[in-house]
């Protein structure tokens, strides 16, 4: 035998005991967000890597080193997609959905792709639920996206608190970066080289360093929140005012620099408690201007995105197993054709049915039927054809044709 292939490192297979788990995480985004108008959209895995360039921040620590971009074999540059919001903006601008009623509300979950360090909780190819609202400036929007959120994590089970702040416009974060560089240089033998060599490429990023010295620095660092203009600071009173009557906690955390330049006003992070070091379950904010950075029309807009991974890992397990009709079984070879017959004459009337596949003894046939919960056995011998109700233990002769409609008589209505 030759060595073993394996899968590459952070990423993971979806066995097929994880599957029920994860379905019934779909079903329940589905239903929250498509309760409230919004719509699926699903973007291409690969990307142009400009839009992300672009879209995302040169200067971010995603676009500097966790991109998978490669050449597509005819000089362009490609990206896995390491972040939903871009692309769904590139789609919005594309399709001319800017033409239709605002805000257009639509959510996509599917795979994403960073190269992280991998630990627990974080993959180099992950899942992501996602949200976004394009084409209002309402601080209803800000609020209905993380209201959404708050009720998926809760119908999940996941414990989460909300931390969230607010990042003004453009203009008050330069006026705020040159602040707050002139402080980051005045205590930079404090700071942690990472930091250090990168004071002017992005200061933001000190307030999420982990470095003891830097932490104590940005302590007493001066706050963005503490500079907004009167109209962020009224958008901010009005989502939190709105979260309040959601019945939905917040925290304000001036510290919260999330790792995407594109963010505008409303920032917020959900994190669990349950999770050790990679917390953070979901998170999204306001982009009041990526739309237009990406060659659209000016477009307000907000979104958010949750890790499947990590809200599976924080969430109550999921116990489900379709329900298995019927099993046909038979007591020599020569039946197996006329099994499999008989189990799709079943499977075409709607009904969950298996049939043996390995040529095992009848004995173990039986076991099989057991195994796989089924509520009947058909076993077709040189008799004719039983049906054996694996409740009861009960079995009686029957036609083979009558075998739907007496497994369907007992079927429990779902
Ligand atoms: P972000 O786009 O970085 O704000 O991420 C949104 C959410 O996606 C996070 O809160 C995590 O739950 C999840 N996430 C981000 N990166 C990873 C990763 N490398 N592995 C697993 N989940 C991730």
């Amino acid at each position: 035998m030759s060595d073993r292939v394996q899968a590459p490192r952070g990423t993971f297979d979806v066995l097929p005991q994880d599957e029920p788990a994860r379905a019934a995480l779909e079903r329940e985004a589905r239903r929250t967000l498509g309760g409230a108008g919004y719509q699926r959209l699903e973007t291409p895995i690969f990307e142009a890597t400009e839009l992300f360039a672009r879209g995302v921040g040169e200067a971010t620590d995603i676009v500097r080193k966790e991109m998978y971009t490669f050449d597509d074999g005819g000089g362009r540059s490609v990206t896995l997609r390491p972040e939903g919001t871009a692309p769904v903006c590139r789609a919005y601008v594309e399709h001319g959905m800017h033409k239709l009623a605002q805000p257009v509300k639509l959510w996509y979950l599917g795979p994403f792709f960073r190269r992280e360090a991998p630990q627990k909780g974080r993959y180099r190819e992950f899942f992501q639920v996602g949200a976004e609202a394009l084409g209002s400036d309402e601080p209803a929007v800000d609020a209905e996206l993380i209201v959404l959120l708050a009720d998926l994590l809760q119908t999940l089970q996941v414990r989460a608190r909300l931390r969230i702040s607010s990042l003004g416009t453009p203009e008050t974060r330069a006026q705020y970066r040159e602040a707050l560089i002139a402080y980051l240089r005045a205590h930079e033998r404090e700071l942690g080289t990472d930091v250090r060599e990168r004071i002017d490429l992005n200061p933001l990023r000190a307030f999420d360093s982990t470095h003891p010295g830097t932490r104590a620095v940005m302590e007493l660092a001066p706050r963005l929140f503490d500079a907004l203009d009167d109209a962020d600071r009224e958008h901010f009173d009005a989502v939190t005012a709105m979260l309040d009557d959601a019945g939905v906690e917040w925290k304000l955390d001036t510290t919260l620099v999330r790792g995407l330049d594109y963010y505008t006003r409303t920032v917020f992070e959900f994190e669990s408690p349950d999770l050790g070091a990679q917390s953070g379950v979901g998170g999204g904010g306001r982009y009041d201007r990526l739309v237009e950075q990406l060659g659209g029309p000016p477009t307000p807009a907000c979104g958010w995105a949750a890790g499947i991974e990590r809200m599976l890992l924080s969430a109550e397990p999921v116990e489900e197993r379709a329900q298995v009709d019927l099993f046909v079984a038979y007591a020599k070879p020569q039946y197996a054709r006329e099994a499999l017959r008989l189990a799709t004459v079943v499977r075409r009337g709607g009904l969950h049915a298996e049939v043996e596949l390995a040529g095992r003894s009848l004995k173990g046939q039986l076991k099989q039927a057991d195994r796989v919960g089924a509520r009947y056995v058909a076993l077709l011998g040189d008799e004719g054809t039983q049906l054996k109700d694996m409740h009861s233990g009960e079995q009686h002769a029957i036609d083979p044709g009558a075998v739907a409609d007496a497994v369907r008589r007992e079927r429990p209505v779902a």
